[in-house]
């Protein structure tokens, strides 16, 4: 599944190859990725056909292309779509779903190709949604976002009295932050998941925050290598998961900066892992009890 520094990646193609082209036809090969049109594929299809793409946005894990009408095509990869950019001449993919001819002012034909064997992505067009679809508006904005409010995300942890990961998770205060990330960020920011918002200095919250970044950002770096000029690809986990994991099923393994063995407990369906010694478990009980572990950096304010 496409996590969103992935989704961050193929917005990034499509600015550089899809805007500023314009829609030359639009064929939908399948009709559950349109499903959510509630006009239906050919009302999908017409609507978008000679319209022009002027820009790439995103929000958490949905991607969206203004056009020029003010209306905007709308995705969500789902499970396992793809976003192709492809010399029309490219043999159709096994699971070609839409396709979109694009015409340039340069010249040379292209194909946007949504591809999706599981289907559980989609796409629809969103009147006049070029700004910020409605469909999208509720979602909260992520940290990689060059809008995102900080001193915002802080105050809202810290009026929380739920565990700092079960925050995290919560994507009306901030989106995107997925299982792995969220076990990366907090061995970083050495707190245990369970520490609850409200207990947490707006230093340690901020400090998270850097880590949260810093996690997503390095994922970020890992799958911008995996596209080429043509083609945007989303599918392919990126390297990062196999080789920057600090605790992310480590389970056994010992800590890179301890050495304690990491340890895996269930989470809402999942599993957390975390190291013991670098993250103590918040004392139950005494939830107010003064934080005893020296801090360093993080008690400056
Ligand atoms: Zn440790």
């Amino acid at each position: 599944m496409p996590e969103l520094p992935e989704v961050e990646v193929v917005r990034r193609g499509l600015a550089e190859h899809v805007v500023g082209r314009r829609i030359t036809a639009v064929e939908v090969l399948h009709p559950r990725p349109v499903r959510r049109h509630l006009g239906g594929a050919e009302h999908f299809a017409a609507v978008l056909t000679d319209r022009r793409v002027v820009g790439a946005q995103r929000r958490g894990k949905y991607l969206w292309l203004p056009l020029d009408s003010g209306d905007a095509l709308l995705g969500h990869l789902g499970m396992s779509g793809q976003l192709l950019v492809q010399p029309s001449t490219a043999i159709p993919e096994k699971h070609l779903r839409v396709r979109f001819r694009l015409h340039g002012a340069e010249g040379g034909e292209r194909e946007l190709r949504f591809v999706d064997q599981r289907m559980f992505g989609g796409l629809a067009v969103s009147a006049g949604g070029a700004e910020l679809p409605a469909e999208v508006a509720h979602i909260a904005r992520d940290p990689i976002d060059p809008l995102f409010d900080d001193e915002d995300f802080v105050g809202r942890v810290r009026r929380r009295s739920s565990g700092i990961k079960r925050i995290l998770l919560d994507q009306t205060v901030v989106s995107g932050v997925g299982n792995i990330y969220a076990d990366e960020a907090l061995w970083r920011a050495r707190l245990h998941g369970e520490r609850l918002g409200a207990k947490l200095t707006r230093p340690q919250v901020r400090n998270l925050l850097t880590f949260v970044r810093e996690v997503m950002e390095a994922a970020l770096l890992e799958g911008g290598t995996s596209f080429d000029a043509l083609y945007v690809n989303v599918n392919g986990q990126s390297g990062y998961f196999d080789r920057s994991l600090r605790v992310y099923g480590q389970e056994g393994r010992p800590c890179s900066r301890c050495g304690t063995a990491v340890v895996r407990v269930a989470f809402m369906n999942r599993s957390s892992y975390f190291c013991p010694r670098c993250q103590p478990r918040p004392r139950s009980g005494s939830p107010s009890r003064p934080r005893t572990r020296a801090t360093g950096a993080l008690d400056r304010d």
